[in-house]
């Protein structure tokens, strides 16, 4: 089959690509401009036609992606702002909602062969900020964000100005399948990832240009830039690029995902646990916090990832399930991660 993915020159994406590539699948993506095309087919030059890499300039317009859908048996849609940057929060909300739309429009439209959707949602319109300690999961909807902005405009916070921009792009996108329910060959599937890590194989001209997951914090803790305190007490949740990536191409393959909105996170953190490993692996950083216990940290946002374990077996296929695994036949094993 071949499957569209967008913005396919984005951290998440170029895995999304290289994981369906790998598992078979013939890929068109789309960027949006040629310059942005040339790292991807560099990068995936051995697989030779079977990566397609079209422009679609503005995401935004009405029939943008009508001919991007044509003859492709599915749809990976990642493509959205995501900064801490935006003044008006229409800088995030427009593209996030628009381009959305515009893809379930084309696919409507000319994508006759397309029977699924994937659209790459976030924990973002899943959570809301909490005081006490709370588990959410996908009946849940980050309805505060969308308020915060309508309240304050560009006097919101910046998470929320891009919390919104996800919810509200999610909403519409679930709001277009209810609409055309009749007339739709293709189901949709929303997947909603914490805050993702991992290997950046995307273009990055610098450190200071890296994806916002990847920069901020990630990237700053590594540079000492926060104190002790911040280090043992902001956390969040996350999963690694790879399982995402992995959850992308499952999320295409099993029926019994369609018209699910699915959770996919491997747990929560503090940012002391990740300069822990890295000071483990050998990493030249500060300390941070020596007097956290991360058995006795409190997590307040934790999500339930039953879904993900039911509906695309991710225990069993990503990098968690293969740790797990490991730990789990320690004794039998001749190999080690
Ligand atoms: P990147 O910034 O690396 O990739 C974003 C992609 O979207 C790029 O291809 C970018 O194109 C494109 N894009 C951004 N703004 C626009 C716009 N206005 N018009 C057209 N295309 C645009 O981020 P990620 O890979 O991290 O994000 C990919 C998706 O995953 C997004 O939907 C994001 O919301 C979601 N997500 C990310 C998380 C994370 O922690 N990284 C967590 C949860 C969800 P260009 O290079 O041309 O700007």
């Amino acid at each position: 089959g071949k499957v569209l993915v967008t913005g396919a020159n984005g951290f998440i994406a170029l895995w999304v690509v290289r994981t369906l590539l790998e598992q078979g699948y013939a890929v068109r993506g789309t960027v949006r401009s040629e310059g942005k095309a040339r790292h991807l087919k560099e990068v995936f030059a051995s697989y030779g036609d079977k990566l397609e890499v079209v422009i679609v300039e503005d995401i935004t317009k009405a029939g943008a992606f009508d001919e991007a859908v044509k003859g492709v048996d599915a749809i990976e849609h990642t493509a959205s702002p995501f900064h801490f940057k935006a003044d008006d929060p229409d800088e995030l909300i427009v593209p996030a909602v628009h381009g959305t739309t515009r893809v379930l429009e084309s696919a409507l439209a000319y994508g006759t062969a397309v029977k699924r959707i994937v659209v790459t949602s976030s924990c973002a319109s899943v959570m809301e900020a909490q005081e006490a300690p709370r588990v959410f999961s996908e009946v849940d909807w980050n309805n505060a964000a969308i308020a915060e902005v309508r309240e304050k405009g560009r006097a919101a916070t910046q998470p929320a100005k891009y919390r919104a921009s996800k919810t509200l792009a999610e909403k519409a996108a679930w709001e277009f399948v209810e609409k055309n329910k009749d007339k739709l060959t293709w189901d949709l599937v929303v997947l909603n990832p914490p805050y993702v890590f991992g290997p950046t194989i995307h273009e990055v001209s610098a450190a200071e240009a890296l994806n916002e997951s990847m920069h901020d914090w990630f990237y700053s803790i590594f540079k000492g830039s926060k104190n002790a305190k911040q280090l043992s007490t902001i956390g969040s949740s996350w999963v690694d690029v790879r399982d995402l990536a992995e959850a992308h191409v499952l999320a295409i393959k099993r029926p019994e995902a369609g018209g699910e909105r699915i959770i996919v996170s491997e747990g929560p953190w503090k940012w002391q646990d990740w300069v822990n490993v890295a000071r483990e692996l050998g990493a030249d950083i500060p300390a941070g916090d020596e007097s956290y216990d991360p058995a006795k940290t409190t997590h307040y946002i934790v999500f339930d990832t039953t879904k993900a374990g039911k509906l695309l077996d991710l225990k069993d296929h990503g990098k968690g399930g293969r740790r797990k695994f490991a730990e789990k036949n320690k004794d039998k094993l001749a190999w080690d991660l």
